[in-house]
């Protein structure tokens, strides 16, 4: 994975501002990985992504992820901790798989971010979730007979939804918290892609605001403060500012 420098995290960050989160994920996955064409990435499972994701999190900001969640029982802020090592799931071959549910038989793979993206284009969520299942379904069947999978039944469906969160598990990634308050235990979904876009939001403020600091003391361009490293940017800041 190629390190992204801040001159080109800034532009992914100015890029994917006004981008769907799905778009921001492959603009950071084209930065770090070059040798791939955007399309390729874009049809990696969900859950490949997510790990190049963590991977790159790793790198940015370092292996630990601390977090802010509110108890569901008692309503008591939590601040927690955890690694990324933690969250990777063990790398498991995510191909097509074969459902049968009430006399239908199915052949699903994991959704990507082109269904992702498709799905995205539709405004009403309950067509959306369709668009995104009848992707997934490579294949459906019952007696032998081809079926439209947009007239399976709802258990069916719901069935098929259980067998893609288990055959991509990295894309479905929780975490066990417990309140120290009452005790409650609840599994927390984690984001990978919006916890790092919040990161890199955040942190692009922050350098712009550097940059701007820079500028008015020492009249430097943005390209010439950003070629420093973030510590010698502080000495200098310190310097100017104290
Ligand atoms: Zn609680």
């Amino acid at each position: 994975m190629h390190p992204i420098p801040a001159q080109t995290l800034l532009a992914i960050w100015e890029q994917g501002w006004s981008q769907p989160p799905v778009w921001r994920a492959l603009l950071l996955l084209t930065a770090v990985l070059p040798d791939y064409a955007t399309e390729e990435l874009a049809a990696l499972p969900v859950g490949r992504r997510d790990r190049h994701l963590l991977v790159l999190r790793q790198q940015l900001f370092g292996p630990a992820l601390p977090g802010v969640a509110t108890c569901p029982a008692c309503g008591e802020a939590l601040e927690f901790s955890f690694q990324v090592a933690d969250v990777l799931v063990d790398e498991t071959e995510t191909a097509v798989t074969e459902l049968t549910s009430r006399g239908y038989t199915l052949q699903l793979r994991p959704p990507n971010s082109q269904d992702l993206l498709a799905a995205a284009q539709l405004s009403d969520p309950d067509e959306a979730e369709q668009q995104l299942l009848a992707r997934c379904i490579v294949e459906a069947t019952r007696q032998g007979k081809a079926v439209n999978v947009k007239r399976l039944p709802a258990t069916v469906r719901q069935a098929v939804e259980v067998r893609l969160a288990e055959i991509d598990p990295q894309a479905n990634v929780t975490i066990n918290l417990n309140c120290p308050a009452c005790r409650h235990e609840w599994p927390l979904l984690f984001d990978i892609l919006n916890y790092l876009w919040q990161e890199i939001d955040a942190w692009a403020w922050r350098t712009l605001y550097e940059v701007h600091q820079l500028a008015a003391a020492y009249g430097w361009r943005e390209a010439d403060s950003l070629a420093l490293s973030p510590w010698r940017r502080r000495q200098y800041l310190e310097m100017a500012y104290g």
